[in-house]
C-alpha cells in the first residue's frame, strides 16, 4: 500500500529551519581569529539557544573547539554524553547534594556563592580528590558571583582545583558604556587574588570590546549563532533560515476582517496567506501589526493577530499565482534574526531561543 507512505517529514512539513553548522563554525572561526592569544570556548546552553547543542557541539569539536559552557547540570549531563573528553563548565554550578553527578559526569561547576565553594571544598574532600571547579566574581551586574567581601578570607579556597575564574559584563553590547572599563577593573583586582589561574570576561559582544577583554579565555554563545555583537554591527555569517509553505490563500472583500478579535480590515478586496506557524513556535503575539515576511524580495506584511500555530499574511504586493504550497520567508536574506526580533521589541536572543520544536529541521553539515 504505498499510498501510504510516501511522504517524509520533509514533504509534511509547514515549516522548516534550516542550521548552518557551516556558518556556525566559520562564526566559531572568526571569533577566534579574534581572540587570538585567548582560548576559544563556545557557550551551548539553551540547547545551543535553540539550534540543537548535540549538533553544534559536535560540529565545533571537529574545528578544535575543546571547552564548552552550559547554563544547567542537566544541560552538562546530555553534553557529556555527546563530548566525552570536552571540559564541560556549569554556569549555575549545583543544587544543594548534587556535587556527586557533577563530578560522576566530569562536569566542571562555576561556583557562585561562598556556599558553593563551602560544598564543593566538602565534597572534594569526603571523595579524597580534587575535583575542577570554576570561580564567578560579580564585577557589578549582580546577578551571580562572588562579591568583593567574600574574597576577604582567602584560606577559604585553599584545596580548591581551579581551573578558572570569571565573570560577566553588563553593558558589553553597548561599546561606550564607562560600565565596562568599570568591570574589567573590577575583575583585575579580583582576579589578582588567583595568580595563574586563567581568567574569562568576556562573552560574544565582550569579544568585540577589544584584546585587553580577552584575558585567557573567551565565551562567545551569540556570536556562533550569528546575532549582531551590538546595534548595526553585520560581521557575522546569518546561521538560520525559516520557511514556510502557505498553507491556505484566499481573496476576501473590503471590510472583511482577519483574525482573532477581527483586529484587522481590509481596506480593499485583498489576497489573505495563512502560514502554519505562530506564537507556540516562537512567532511572538507582540509581533502583530509590525512583522513582515519576504517572498523573494518582496516584503509581505503580518496582518491581524498571531494565533497559536498561524499567521496571516497579506499578499496584495506578490505574484498573483502564488498558491498553497508556495514557500515564504521568515527568517533570510531578507530578515535575520536581529531584524524578526527588532519587529517583536526583542533581541535576537530571544528569537532564537523560542524558536519552536514543531519546526522540521535541516542541518547543514560544517564540512
Ligand atoms: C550566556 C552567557 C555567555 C554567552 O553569552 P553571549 O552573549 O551569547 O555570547 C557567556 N557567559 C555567561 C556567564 C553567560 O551567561
Amino acid at each position: 500500500m504505498h499510498i501510504f507512505s510516501q511522504d517524509d517529514a520533509s514533504a509534511r512539513a509547514g515549516a522548516w529551519l534550516t542550521v548552518s553548522l557551516k556558518a556556525i563554525a566559520n562564526n566559531y572561526d572568526l571569533v577566534a581569529g579574534l581572540g587570538a592569544g585567548a582560548e576559544c570556548a563556545a557557550v551551548v546552553k539553551a540547547d545551543a539557544y535553540g539550534l540543537g547543542a548535540a549538533q553544534v557541539a559536535q560540529a565545533l569539536a571537529g574545528r578544535d573547539a575543546g571547552t564548552f559552557f552550559v547554563a544547567h547540570l542537566d544541560e552538562g549531563i546530555a553534553l557529556r554524553a555527546v563530548l566525552p573528553q570536552a571540559r564541560i563548565f556549569v554556569l549555575h554550578g549545583f543544587m544543594p547534594g548534587c556535587e556527586g553527578s557533577m563530578a560522576a559526569h566530569g562536569l566542571i561547576p562555576v561556583l557562585n556563592s561562598l556556599d558553593q565553594v563551602r560544598s564543593w571544598k566538602w565534597f572534594c574532600e569526603q571523595a579524597g580528590q580534587a575535583f575542577p571547579a570554576a570561580l564567578q566574581f560579580d564585577s557589578g551586574m549582580s546577578r551571580f558571583g562572588l562579591s568583593i567581601e567574600d574574597l576577604a578570607e582567602p584560606a577559604l579556597f585553599n584545596g580548591l582545583n581551579l581551573q578558572l575564574v570569571m565573570s560577566h559584563l553588563a553593558c558589553a553590547d553597548m561599546p561606550d558604556s564607562s560600565a565596562n572599563e568599570m568591570q574589567r577593573q573590577r575583575f583585575v583586582t579580583m582576579a589578582a587574588a588567583f595568580p595563574g589561574v586563567p581568567r574569562s570576561l568576556a562573552a560574544s559582544s565582550g569579544i568585540f570590546l577589544g584584546p585587553d577583554y580577552h584575558f585567557e579565555l573567551i565565551r562567545p554563545g551569540a556570536a556562533l549563532y550569528g546575532i549582531a555583537p551590538s546595534e548595526g554591527r553585520r560581521v557575522l555569517a546569518p546561521v538560520v533560515s525559516l520557511d514556510a509553505r502557505i498553507a491556505q490563500i484566499r481573496t476576501i472583500q473590503a471590510g472583511d476582517r482577519v483574525g482573532y478579535g477581527l483586529s484587522w480590515t481590509a481596506p480593499k478586496a485583498t489576497r489573505v496567506a495563512t502560514l502554519g506557524l505562530g506564537y507556540a513556535d516562537g512567532f511572538f503575539r507582540a509581533q502583530a501589526g509590525q512583522a513582515s515576511v519576504w517572498y523573494g524580495r518582496t516584503r509581505l506584511p503580518v496582518i491581524g493577530r498571531v494565533s497559536m500555530d498561524s499567521i496571516s499574511v497579506d499578499m496584495t504586493e506578490a505574484p498573483a499565482d502564488l498558491k498553497a504550497g508556495d514557500v515564504l520567508s521568515v527568517l533570510g536574506p531578507q530578515q535575520d534574526v536581529d531584524a524578526l526580533a527588532r519587529s517583536a521589541g526583542t533581541i535576537g536572543y530571544e528569537v532564537l531561543t523560542a524558536l519552536g520544536s514543531r519546526f522540521h529541521r535541516v542541518y547543514v553539515p560544517a564540512g
